[in-house]
């Protein structure tokens, strides 16, 4: 299972079919579709959807402790994103 952490398993984000997912959400066969019509960059990457994740928990205002673990991300994860913003969001969110 060496390909644990590029190949997740979910619905399609374009047409819902479920199967291995690109970082973008996408079935390989729709990521390509979109790469091919150049259209790729309207999908978010896996890290921006995490990021989205990780936004909307650190709002409710619990530890980045916790905030990892609703995500299912490192702890260094959420600490990366979170300092991405600043401090500042930080703090006004905790
Ligand atoms: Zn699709």
């Amino acid at each position: 299972m060496s390909s644990v952490h590029t190949t997740r398993f979910g619905e399609c984000a374009c047409c819902g079919v479920v199967g291995p997912l690109t970082s973008r959400g996408l079935s390989r066969s729709c990521h390509r579709r979109y790469q091919r019509v150049g259209e790729l960059g309207e999908w978010p990457t896996r890290d921006e959807l995490i990021e989205e994740d990780i936004r909307m928990v650190v709002a409710t205002g619990v530890s980045y402790q916790v905030v990892a673990a609703r995500c299912g991300v490192a702890e260094r994860t959420v600490l990366r994103v979170v300092s991405r913003w600043g401090a500042a969001g930080w703090e006004a969110a905790a």
